[in-house]
Order: C-alpha cells, then structure tokens, then sequence
C-alpha cells in the first residue's frame, strides 16, 4: 500500500489475520502498529503512552515499529484535512492501532471525527473495562467490587444519524409520512418538531452480542447481561434482546453459554445450568443503574445498544475513579482501534500535566487482543503500582494526602520504572 505523507516503518511487518470469525492473528515480533496521538491533552498523554508501551514490549521480549498518523489538528496540519485517506488506510491496511483524544469543534459540520473513523472502519463494538486500580479515589464505599467490561454497540440506534432539522421541508415530510401513512395521527404534538430514527438491527444486534459472549468465553468470566429498554420500546430494544438471546441459544452450545432471560431466571430451580457455562441473562436499562451500584459484583460483562452503552459506561467509570483512568478499544472484525475515554480537555493542553494512565490502558486492550498477555498484564501491574505508591498527576493528586503529583511524562517515567522492575 502507499501513502502520501507517511512512511511505513522498514523495520516492522504487519499483524495478518489468520481467521476473521475468531479475530485470530499472526503477529510479528515487530508489528507495526499506527499512533495517533491526538489534540489537546493528546499531545501530552499520547507521547507518555507511547514510551510506556514501547518498554512494555521490550520488557516482554519484543519491539513495535510505531507509525505516526495524523488527524484533527495535526491533520489540518500537515493535509490540511480533518481525516486524511493516509490515517484511516493505515489503520485499515495494519489492524489494530492506537489513538488519542480527537477534539470536534463546535459548528464543524460534522457530527465528530471519532464517529466518522469507526464508521469508516466499522469499528462496531466499543468496550469499555471498568475495574479498580489501588490508590484511585472513588466516590464508593467499595470500589473495588466493580470488575466490569460494558460491550457498547457503535454503529446504530439513535446514534446512526438519521434526524431531520426543525423547520426543515424533509421534517414535515417525515411527519406527515409517519402521521397520515402509519397511522399516528396524534401522537407528535403540533408546531416544530425534530425527528430522528432509531435503527437497530439483527446484524448490528447479533455481530455485538457475539463478541460480548466470545470475550466471555475467553476470559474466564461467568455472566453477560443485555441491557435494554425493551419494556417500553419493544420493536428496537425489546428486539434487540430477542436477537441477543438468539445468538446466545443458536451460535454456542449449552456447555458453553447459558441463555436465561428475566422470565426464565425467575424458574431458576427448575432449570439445569451447566456448570461452567456463560450465564446471559438481561436487565432493563434504567434499574441496570442502580444494580450497578447497589449489586457491584454481580455483573461482569454488559452488552447493549449505543445509548445505552453511552451511559451506563460513564456512569461505570465514575465509579472507579473517573476519566483520567478509563480506558476503551472500538473493535470491529478482526480489527481494533484503543483509545482512551476521554476527550482532548483543551483547557489542560500541552501543560505537561494531564493522566496518560487512560490511553496507557487503552494500549493494554490492544496488546491483550494480539495475545500480548504477558505483556498486558504486566502494564495493569506497573500502573496500579505506580499509582498505589502515590506517584501521580494532578487529577488524582487533589483528592489523596499520601500522594506525590508529578507530570505527565514524570508519571511515565515512574510507570516504565516498574515496568522493567517487575518484568
Ligand atoms: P474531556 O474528556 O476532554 O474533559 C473533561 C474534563 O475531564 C477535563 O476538563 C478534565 O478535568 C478531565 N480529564 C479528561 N481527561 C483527563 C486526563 N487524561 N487527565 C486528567 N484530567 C482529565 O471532555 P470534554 O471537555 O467534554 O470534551 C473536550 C473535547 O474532546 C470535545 O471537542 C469533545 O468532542 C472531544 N471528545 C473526544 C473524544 C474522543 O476523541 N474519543 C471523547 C470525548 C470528547
């Protein structure tokens, strides 16, 4: 493949996937892997995120031929566009590639440049860890119950797209179509109106739901729980848990994954559940709030659809400590792009003071999806020991006394200290 303006790494090969069903790869010892590292805070934690995870391959054995992208800022920069062909075909052409924060400015004209990328990609599940780091301060009494991964569909529901503006001659057209022609005459009160569209289908639903249950499988977990809105919004949310359910009956055996919606858990004395099977079961959105914070424990990896998934996701992460930690990868079929939770928080840009502990995690997600997991284990253990010592940056620092506040790439030096320690 060519590009325009930036060189592929002589000195790596690319990861090839060998099945993209099970997301299987031969990896290189030197794979070339595309960074981002994005506007704003970007500029400081992409850097720091970047050295650490070099010295986390190192200190596994291994290298990684780095290719720096470019978009937003940096895209402007040197294409003089927001997402040149160069970016989004490199992380096409390479798999799996890393980024930081993108910001969207007000009034841009698109909806976002993140939302665009894994569109482009179809980046379709985006997967949030959410578990305790030692020494994070938490709003909760016992923070350390939440041991989590939200699945977040990312290609549909609200989120696909398809709205019409107020006032527009497409918005009466839709109205009159959704009034006169089927048949809801009364239901959308007079004068101006937004309309928007909610798709969620039995590919967006089932590709999602599968990918949950297959991180399951793999990881040693016990239960995936679809959340939805299906009591009040039967066609969409409520069908979305029906498909879910399918795919957890049809695509697995019953050694290997257990469907048990609501209804059937209620019988539970009567039903035989395998022993170590996968346990699906399903929750309604709003109550999933509260179970979460009330019933810490009991849920292990969620599955749903994209607002949902944004919300619940937040809501997880401040449970555990907040932004500046929470880690996330956008995944696609045998495809993943890491990137951290946050956004580019321009007011504390380029001071050399944001948390690259996020992106850093991010970058952990990625080397556990190559089979790095030696690797990725040993970057969780060096981050939580760095921060459990109390060697942190600012936004943790405000709210421990034990604690020492460093900068960004102090922080990074500090995490590659233990990083070669523990190795
Ligand atoms: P934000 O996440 O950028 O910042 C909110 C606040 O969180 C910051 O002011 C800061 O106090 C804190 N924070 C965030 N990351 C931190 C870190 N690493 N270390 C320490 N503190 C941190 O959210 P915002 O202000 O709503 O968005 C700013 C811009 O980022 C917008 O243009 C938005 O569109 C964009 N954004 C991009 C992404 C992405 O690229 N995936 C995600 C969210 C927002």
């Amino acid at each position: 493949m060519e590009f325009d303006k930036i060189e592929v790494p002589a000195d790596g090969k690319p990861v090839e996937v060998i099945d993209e069903d099970t997301d299987e790869f031969d990896v290189p010892e030197t794979p070339i892997i595309p960074i981002l590292h994005g506007d704003g805070i970007g500029n400081d934690v992409g850097p720091a995120a970047q050295r650490v995870l070099t010295a986390t391959a190192e200190a596994t054995g291994r290298d990684i031929a780095w290719m720096r992208v470019y978009a937003g800022e940096s895209g402007r920069e040197k294409y003089d566009e927001n997402l040149p062909d160069d970016t989004v075909n490199a992380m096409r052409e390479f798999r799996v590639a890393i980024k930081g924060p993108l910001t969207t400015p007000v009034g841009a004209g698109y909806r976002s440049l993140n939302v665009a990328l894994r569109q482009t990609l179809d980046l379709y599940a985006n997967v949030r860890p959410t578990y305790y780091l030692e020494g994070v301060p938490s709003p909760m009494k016992a923070p350390e119950e939440m041991n989590m991964v939200t699945f977040r569909e990312n290609t549909e529901d609200v989120y696909a797209g398809i709205e019409w503006e107020e006032g527009t001659e497409e918005v009466e057209q839709v109205r009159e179509f959704v009034e006169e022609e089927m048949g809801f005459d009364d239901t959308i009160h007079e004068g101006p109106v937004g309309i928007g569209i909610k798709p969620i289908t039995e590919k967006g639903t089932k590709r999602l739901v599968r990918k949950a249950i297959d991180y399951a499988l793999e990881h040693d977990r016990d239960k995936v729980t679809l959340v939805h809105k299906g009591n009040i919004m039967k066609f969409t949310e409520g069908q979305f848990s029906e498909w879910g359910m399918e795919v957890a009956k049809e695509a697995y055996s019953d050694e290997e994954v257990f469907a048990a919606p609501n209804s059937l858990w209620e019988d539970q004395d009567e039903v035989d559940i395998p022993e170590d099977a996968v346990m699906v079961d399903e929750r309604i959105a709003d109550a999933m709030l509260q179970w979460m914070q009330l019933k810490t424990e009991d849920y292990e990896v969620l599955a749903m659809p994209n607002l949902n998934g944004d919300y619940l996701s937040d809501a997880a992460g401040a449970q555990i400590g907040g932004l500046g930690i929470a880690p996330g990868a956008n995944f696609g079929d045998a495809r993943c792009l890491a990137e951290p939770v946050h956004g580019s928080a321009p007011r504390h840009a380029g001071k050399n003071k944001a948390n690259p502990t996020a992106m850093i995690l991010s970058g952990r997600l990625l080397f556990d999806y190559i089979g790095w997991k030696d690797a990725a284990g040993l970057v969780r253990d060096a981050v939580e020991e760095t921060i459990s010592a109390g060697t942190v940056t600012y936004d943790l620092a405000r709210d421990r006394e034990d604690a020492e506040k460093v900068s960004t790439s102090e922080y990074a030096d500090a995490v590659i200290e233990n990083v070669e320690r523990l190795a």
